[in-house]
């Protein structure tokens, strides 16, 4: 198969041709159809994830065709159109069992523990656990693009956050997290405030929903804006980028016994930020992080994607081929243009 490879960390990776991935007796292979770009993928590729065993193939926000199935597999055929979140549980340890996959202590995760899918095919490991079925209405593309971004921040607006009707939500940052966030929050009743640098994807920001920006270049204090826009603080904020800055702000601008979320990750340099801890214990706020989501929650998502309270398709935005990929995955941490970029020819 032709598969996206690097050899060295922070080295120009190549298009070259690999042996066809066989399935493990509890996962199968997955003829990928489309296959999203992530900043995840720029920071493994920097060798920022311990995970990574080189030589290294990229991509974890997939969709496909079953194409070959483990012989303890019980749930999955060839040819199911499919997707899986980005992490996968093993289905049988304590936070597995407990209902907790997006945190199980054995996780796979295709593009970090294991190749991904920057190629035609990919293995998945513990299908029976992680493979979601995909409606026939949705576009592999669309699919594509839920599996990391998008189910984050599902996860970290409703399963997190317990976003209500009525409540201010900040989202720092609208890149693909912060949009989604943006959507969600949205459509489950809340009065979104967007933050960014750029007027370009503040401008989207609020074609997707959000009631209110704050232009973080034009504005010398983010924090009093939030607040007096949401009058007196957030209930719910998101640190949509991941970064020391939105992480603060985002902590900062919460009104009295909030919620802040932390969905951009936190890597490298970045790893242990400076938060307003003064603020947490005075305020009773609350901080949680959002890693993922687990298949089974997949239901509630798809059923607002089919009655259309959710268009994540509003998020791609380039189609691009498997050759265009090593530019586009060195080009991630410049932030440059609107939506998620899609593989969508191998
Ligand atoms: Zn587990
Ligand atoms: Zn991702």
């Amino acid at each position: 198969m032709k598969a996206v490879i690097f050899e060295q960390f922070g080295q120009t990776p190549r298009v070259q041709t690999v042996e066809d991935p066989s399935p493990a007796v509890t996962g199968v292979v997955i003829e990928v159809e489309a296959t999203g770009l992530c900043r995840s993928d720029w920071h493994g590729w920097m060798g920022h994830d311990a995970d990574i065993v080189l030589p290294h193939v990229p991509g974890h926000e997939l969709a496909g065709t079953v194409q070959a199935v483990g012989k303890h597999v019980t749930q999955w055929k060839i040819g199911k159109r499919v997707t899986v979140p980005f992490v996968g549980g093993c289905g049988h340890c304590f936070e597995c069992n407990s209902g907790n996959h997006q945190v199980c202590e054995n996780q796979f995760q295709p593009g970090f523990t294991a190749w991904g899918s920057f190629a035609e095919y990919v293995a998945v490991d513990f299908a029976d656990t992680n493979l979601v079925a995909l409606p026939d209405s949705l576009d592999f593309a669309t699919a594509a693009s839920l599996g990391c971004r998008f189910v984050t921040s599902f996860r970290a607006i409703v399963d997190q956050a317990k976003v209500k009707p009525g409540e201010w939500v900040a989202v720092h940052g609208c890149g693909g997290v912060g949009l989604s966030a943006i959507m969600i929050a949205t459509a489950m009743g809340a009065n979104v405030v967007a933050i960014d640098l750029t007027e370009e994807k503040l401008a989207f920001a609020r074609e997707l929903g959000a009631v209110a920006t704050v232009n973080g270049r034009e504005t010398q204090d983010v924090i009093g804006a939030v607040r007096e826009v949401t009058k007196g603080g957030a209930h719910v904020s998101i640190d949509a980028l991941g970064h020391p800055s939105t992480c603060f702000n985002s902590i900062a601008n919460l009104r009295r016994r909030g919620r802040h979320v932390q969905v951009g990750l936190m890597l490298g340099d970045h790893a242990h930020p400076p938060i307003p801890m003064d603020k947490v214990i005075a305020h009773e706020l609350e901080i949680y992080g959002s890693h993922g989501m687990q298949a089974f929650r997949y239901k509630a998502l798809m059923d607002m994607l089919e009655t259309g309270k959710l268009q994540p398709q509003k998020l791609i935005g380039k189609e691009i081929t498997l050759d265009d990929a090593p530019a586009a995955l060195m080009a991630m941490d410049r932030f440059e243009g609107i939506g998620i970029n899609v593989i969508t020819q191998f």
